[in-house]
């Protein structure tokens, strides 16, 4: 937990006592929080390491609760998901997502999203059904979304999550293996479900330059990826070292604070343009 407090005081920039005054968290004002549609998405940039340009952002949901204070997703993740929430939760984000892939493309800039969507609401009965109605009405091709799945949430379920994913996979969505690494999934796993994208998890990249072990692990996990054919991206890439190594191995994509902190939507288009300059 302490972990997660960290990185998110990084990621958002709050101090980490402001964030631990808010771990009295409860239900009903996630409730509220929920019909208000008080859950902002912010997006952190993912790079394309052969150009250095973006390639595409990820939207990751930040709650400031009535005090003002920020409560890290994998706090409220989990107790949305508790109390059946989560597919609500879900939708609404992607409702916000939608509305802002439509300002960006009004501004002539089709920038690609990728969403998590976690172990739960992979299992809620109708969600692939509801999440494809909701894209086609907004009138964005399912190529320009990613869902990104844990490798961990895969077992909750199986025989759910293979279906809902096969069929956005089906639609034309991207499909991630998120946290790549902290699970147990073998290759012959792996194969049995569409996926389009290999995310390698933070904890072997961010020291890997140092450490053999990690750079060994590295090195397989891109190679998995490259072996199945599919897009390979480093989480977390907060040194230049790391992000020489990752060019180096082959990596496709990378995304952390080296590169960028996750963005409300209003500042994406801006940083973009500082960045190419
Ligand atoms: P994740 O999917 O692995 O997301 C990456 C996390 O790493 C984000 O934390 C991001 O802010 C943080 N991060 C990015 N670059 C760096 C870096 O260079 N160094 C470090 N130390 N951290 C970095 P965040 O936003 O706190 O999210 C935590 C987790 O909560 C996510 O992990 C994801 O599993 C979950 N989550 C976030 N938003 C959503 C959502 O909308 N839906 C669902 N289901 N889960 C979400
Ligand atoms: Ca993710
Ligand atoms: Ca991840
Ligand atoms: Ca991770």
């Amino acid at each position: 937990l302490s972990d997660a407090l960290s990185s998110y005081a990084a990621a958002t920039e709050v101090p980490e006592p402001q964030i631990k005054n808010a771990l009295n968290i409860d239900l009903a004002q996630l409730k509220q929080a929920l019909e208000r549609a008080s859950i902002q998405v912010f997006y952190q940039p993912k790079i394309d390491l052969s150009t250095m340009k973006v390639a595409g952002v990820e939207a990751l949901a930040r709650w400031k609760n009535t005090q003002g204070d920020w409560i890290p997703p994998s706090l409220f993740i989990p107790l949305a998901e508790e109390h059946g929430l989560i597919g609500d939760l879900t939708l609404s984000l992607l409702e916000q997502i939608l509305q802002d892939m439509n300002t960006w493309w009004e501004q002539g800039n089709y920038i690609p999203v990728a969403m998590n969507l976690s172990a739960k609401s992979l299992a809620e009965f109708n969600l692939a059904n509801e999440i494809i109605q909701r894209v086609i009405r907004q009138g964005i091709p399912a190529h320009f979304i990613t869902f990104e799945i844990t490798e961990s949430a895969l077992v909750v379920d199986l025989p759910s999550a293979l279906a809902t994913i096969s069929r956005l996979r089906l639609k034309g969505f991207g499909i991630s293996i998120d946290d790549y690494g902290t699970g147990f999934s073998s290759m012959q796993q792996l194969s049995r479900f569409p996926f389009s994208e290999l995310k390698i998890d933070r904890s072997f990249v961010h020291g890997a330059p140092e450490r053999q072990y990690l750079r060994n692990i590295l090195k397989s996990a891109i190679d998995t990826g490259i072996r199945l054919g599919i897009t390979t991206v480093a989480e977390g890439v907060e040194t230049e070292a790391e992000l020489h190594l990752l060019k180096s191995l082959g990596c496709n994509q990378a995304q952390g604070f080296l590169l960028a902190r996750p963005l409300p939507g209003r500042e994406l288009l801006g940083w973009i343009e500082r960045a190419a300059q």
